[in-house]
């Protein structure tokens, strides 16, 4: 669904951050993207969604293929239209907006049906149909990820990168959003590539992983044999 060939990406022009960094995201799949602090996993997210311009990246090598198209070089806009969705990190809603008015700025991109849509992210995320009249700027920190989650679908697409969900929730909202990414993925038949640092939360839900290491894929294998294995439990997971 999404293939990532030997990506390399330079910011400023000078420093390299990607160094040859190739993944595949399977249809259907949750592919999780783990590592540790600037590794370079959001980098990866900004040259697959188009968004390395505007940090000053460029991807100086490879190749980047969405449902069998180059999608390298297009506009942002173009790649959400070809089916790609995207939640950054820090969940950025329109703060001043309501609930309602995101999700129809999400949507804008369709021909039509925009309220069945928006009932059927309700139906997904009840508390934001609760909430639809309120200001997006004074949900809680989960339900604002709900919401970006939310507002990301309502452009249906067939791949939803999903950036840190989990950063600075409280447990029980990570437990809640971890469901809801499963829920997305096997109700809708979205395919998601979850990039987090909560290595244990991501590898529960995913069906393969990835980790990154300064700018490189040092392993990749089944979500389940990563957990066993030792050398990602020592250092993503903790013991004990
Ligand atoms: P985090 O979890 O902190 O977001 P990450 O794995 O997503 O980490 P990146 O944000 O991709 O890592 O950052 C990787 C490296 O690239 C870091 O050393 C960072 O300082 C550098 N970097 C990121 N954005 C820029 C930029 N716009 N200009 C220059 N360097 C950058």
């Amino acid at each position: 669904m999404l293939t990532v060939k030997n990506v390399e990406v330079v910011y400023n022009d000078v420093i390299q951050v990607l160094r040859g960094v190739s993944l595949t995201v399977e249809k259907g799949r949750i592919t999780a993207l783990l590592g540790a602090n600037g590794a370079g996993k959001t980098t990866l997210l900004r040259a697959v969604s188009g968004l390395l311009d505007i940090h000053d990246g460029e991807v100086t090598k490879g190749q980047i293929e969405l449902g069998g198209r180059a999608i390298h070089g297009w506009q942002p806009a173009k790649i959400v239209s070809a089916g790609l969705g995207q939640v950054l990190e820090g969940r950025r809603v329109f703060a001043e907006f309501t609930v309602e008015e995101n999700l129809r700025i999400g949507g804008h991109t369709r021909r039509g049906g925009l309220n069945d849509s928006i009932e059927e992210i309700y139906q997904l995320f009840p508390v934001l149909k609760e909430r639809r009249r309120r200001t997006a700027g004074y949900l809680s920190g989960g339900e604002q990820q709900m919401l970006a989650m939310g507002r990301a679908l309502m452009a249906d697409p067939q791949v939803l990168l999903l950036d840190e969900p989990s950063l600075g929730l409280a447990p029980r909202m990570v437990q809640q959003i971890k469901d809801l990414v499963v829920k997305v993925n096997q109700e809708r038949g979205t395919t998601v590539l979850l990039v987090e640092q909560n290595a244990m939360m991501a590898l529960s839900i995913a069906h393969h992983g990835y980790v990154m290491e300064q700018g490189k894929i040092v392993m990749d294998d089944d979500a389940e044999k990563l957990m066993d294995n030792e050398d990602i439990r020592d250092f993503y997971l903790g013991r004990g």
